[in-house]
Order: structure tokens, then C-alpha cells, then sequence
């Protein structure tokens, strides 16, 4: 539980009192925030884009801005095939369908998006969400039931614990990333139940890769499904940008696949495919697909055409990957310390050594021109800072040195490097 939780849980109840007030358990959050903000720095949670220019360049506070904070690593939301197909889908569909799935929102465009992800995927069957958080909300909350079991590892994303907490099924967490702690918590659960493993690709706050081979036949071994979310590696992992899974050779291992469109896509939306026969019975039971409206026809249109020209990209593929080895490397050189030791994604992340640090870094960078993520407790693993670097297949070579440059400034001026 939170430090806020706590404060809350020890003032709760009184009628009438002050405490009685739901939004006093926020007064520490208030405050903590208002500390930082009295330190005199820009509020990292606060940034507007006033203006998009490219996938890699924005206006922020009136200056010209390299964005190497963005989920955008194939760099789509320029595309003008992409653009020009939620233009048409506009005219021709208007700007949202009013309804859910189930009833009056199902559009010509939904029908297309799904189909796109089947041939993408080579799987028989795709259900397309309103964001990756709800596809995973409603995928484990759905398969999962009462008296099974959801197996996930310990720095899975909000959306899989929310997933959890949203279904009936009992919760076995494992130690991040440990195929040896995965094969004991599931040897100690009752053999009969329906179990389903959920694991993750590429983990988001350090950019390391799951070890799904070995974790896919472990949980085989012991009879469990698999789920895995591939939000971070769509696109540019395995021969045809499917995902980790497929770069280590998985194809026909894993049970479920999530993904979304708000990264390598490049708009707004969530997934999940499939080869199991009964799939489309998700459909009928699910409830975070059936009771929300369904995405408008301009943002299905879009990933239609995004995920067909992701089926193709293999040149930007190949940028992004020498994009996140100059960057990891040269950031290696310059003595930061880093999430991963070989340059594993397209995420790179910097840790630093407490908010101060992380903050003071954070706010050279801004002002020099570049915007990274900054990423905190408790979404990060083990109360770890970090500054988060997400390339681009479109970030020139010269946007990598001109990155480069501006960490190394302002490393040494903040005193994170020497
Ligand atoms: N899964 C993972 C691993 C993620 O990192 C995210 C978002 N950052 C999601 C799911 C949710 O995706 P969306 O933005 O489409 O809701």
C-alpha cells in the first residue's frame, strides 16, 4: 500500500470531521508534489505539446524539442498513407460510432483492423479493443475465472495487475524475469485448475527482455496457458516484427498475444490474437469489449493501414536497432549507468540516484532541447529514478549525436557523470 493509502486508512471514518473529506488521504501526494514544484523545476507530469512537427521533433514551452520520450518507434503517425486513410474514414464514416461492439459499433473498419492484425499475426483470431490497458483488463480478467489461477511476473505492467484484480481467478506472482522461480510457484499449485501465465515481451521501465522460451516451457510443462503482452516489441522483434515470441522462435507456443496501437501503430487501441478455436467466445463474455463504445472509424482505419505497412518495414526496423545501439552505447561510454547492459529494445533507461538527481537531469535535458521520460516509484522496479529513452526508426543519426551531446552536458553538470 501507498505512504498516501496509509496516511488515509489512519484518519478514516470520522463523520463530520475534516477527515471525512475522501480527497484528504491525497494530502501527501499534494504535498510531495508541491515540494517539487517549490524546488523551482518544471513539473515532469505537466508537459503540453504545443505543437507535433514530426515523430521526433515537437514544440514544448515555445522551443524546438527532440522527443525521445515517445512510444512512437516506428515513427507511423506521420505516415501519409496513414493520415490520408483516417481522413477518409471521416468523410465517409464521421468522427465516432456511438456504441459498443456488441450492438451499432461495428464498422466496415473494425472488420478491417481485425483482419489486418489475423494476416500480421498469421493467427485465426483477432478481438480489437479500445486501448491495450482494457485488452488486458478483459483478456486475463475473462480467461482466468473462480478457483484458477493467473501466474505473472512481479513488474508486470498496471493493466495485467489491474487485469487480475478485475477477475475472480487467485493471484500467484513470481520474481521478475526468474524461469526457476516461475517452475517452483507453479509446482506448488494444485494440478487440476486452469492456470494462465501472463508475461511480457520487452518490460517497459528498464527495456529487458523476458526469457519466453524457457518460460513457455515451463509453464507448458506444468499445464498453464500463456498469455503475453508485446506492447514494446511490435513491429521490430522477429523476422516479421511480430514480437519477442517470435523472435525466439515461439510461433505456435503461445497461446495469447496482447498488443496495442498507441505504440508501434501509431494511434489509439488495443488487442488480442489467437489460434485457439473458441476464441471469438471472448467476445460474448467480456466485459471491458462489450460495455464501452468502440474506437472511432478514423483511428481503425489508421491501424488497418499501419499494421499492413508494419508488415513490410523492415528498413525502419533496421534503424530503430542502430538507433538503440548508438544511443546505449554511447551513453555506456559516458559512464551512465543503464537498465540493461546490451542495448536489448528500442527503450534505453538511464537509472540516476534519487529524485533530485533524476529531476535536475530531467530539467537540463528539457531546457537543451530534448524531452525523455521521467520515471518514478512506484511505476518503476525497486525504487529506482530513471530517465527513460524510447528511439524512433525516424531519429536521424545526427538526432543521436546532438542526444548524445545534450547528456553529456547535462551529466555533467548535474554531477550524474563525471
Ligand atoms: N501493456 C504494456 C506493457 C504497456 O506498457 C502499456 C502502456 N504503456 C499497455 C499495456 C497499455 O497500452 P495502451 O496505451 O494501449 O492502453
Amino acid at each position: 500500500m501507498t505512504e498516501a493509502g496509509q496516511t488515509a486508512d489512519a484518519h478514516a471514518g470520522q463523520p463530520g470531521s475534516a477527515d471525512s473529506d475522501l480527497m484528504s488521504k491525497f494530502d501527501p501526494l499534494i504535498a510531495e508534489r508541491q515540494a517539487l514544484l517549490d524546488s523551482g523545476v518544471t513539473d515532469p507530469f505537466s508537459i503540453v505539446m504545443e505543437q507535433v512537427k514530426s515523430p521526433t521533433e515537437a514544440v514544448i514551452s515555445g522551443k524546438d524539442t527532440i522527443l525521445l520520450g515517445t512510444y512512437n518507434y516506428m515513427g507511423m503517425t506521420f505516415d501519409p498513407d496513414v493520415v490520408q486513410a483516417g481522413k477518409d474514414a471521416l468523410d465517409q464514416f464521421g468522427s465516432g460510432t456511438n456504441g459498443s461492439r456488441m450492438l451499432n459499433g461495428t464498422f466496415r473498419d473494425h472488420m478491417g483492423v481485425e483482419q489486418a492484425l489475423r494476416d500480421f499475426y498469421g493467427m485465426s483470431g483477432a478481438i480489437v479493443f479500445s486501448t491495450g490497458y482494457m485488452a488486458n483488463l478483459g483478456m486475463i480478467s475473462t480467461l482466468a475465472g473462480k478457483g484458477e489461477y493467473v501466474i505473472l511476473d512481479a513488474d508486470s505492467h498496471a493493466s495485467i495487475y489491474d487485469g487480475c484484480k478485475q477477475g475472480y481467478a487467485d493471484i500467484v506472482r513470481f520474481r521478475h524475469n526468474s524461469v526457476e522461480d516461475l517452475d517452483k510457484r507453479l509446482g506448488r499449485l494444485p494440478k487440476e485448475p486452469g492456470k494462465l501465465v501472463v508475461l511480457e515481451g520487452v518490460y517497459s521501465m528498464l527495456g529487458d527482455i523476458a526469457p519466453l522460451k524457457e518460460m513457455v516451457e515451463v509453464s507448458k510443462k506444468h499445464g498453464a496457458m500463456v498469455l503475453v503482452d508485446e506492447a514494446h516489441s511490435m513491429g521490430f522483434f522477429g523476422p516479421n516484427g511480430r514480437g519477442v515470441y517470435e523472435d525466439q522462435g515461439l510461433d505456435d507456443q503461445v497461446d495469447f498475444v496482447v498488443g496495442t496501437f498507441s505504440k508501434s501503430v501509431g494511434t489509439v487501441g488495443g488487442f488480442c490474437v489467437s489460434n485457439h478455436p473458441k476464441f471469438e467466445a471472448i467476445r460474448l463474455a467480456c466485459r471491458p469489449y462489450i460495455f464501452t463504445a468502440s474506437l472511432p472509424p478514423s483511428v481503425v482505419a489508421t491501424a488497418e493501414t499501419s499494421i499492413r505497412k508494419l508488415m513490410h518495414a523492415h528498413e525502419k526496423r533496421a534503424r530503430l536497432w542502430d538507433n538503440a545501439r548508438k544511443l546505449h552505447g554511447g551513453l555506456k561510454e559516458m559512464g551512465f549507468r543503464l537498465g540493461t547492459e546490451t542495448p536489448d529494445s528500442a527503450i534505453v533507461a538511464v537509472i540516476l540516484d534519487d529524485q533530485e538527481q533524476a529531476v535536475a537531469m530531467w530539467q537540463a535535458l528539457l531546457e537543451s532541447g530534448l524531452y525523455v521520460n521521467m520515471a518514478r516509484p512506484p511505476a518503476t522496479p525497486a525504487g529506482t529514478y530513471l530517465l527513460r529513452c524510447s528511439l524512433c526508426a525516424e531519429h536521424s543519426p545526427e538526432q543521436v549525436d546532438k542526444v548524445l551531446a545534450m547528456f553529456k552536458a547535462a551529466g555533467t553538470a548535474t554531477g550524474a557523470i563525471r
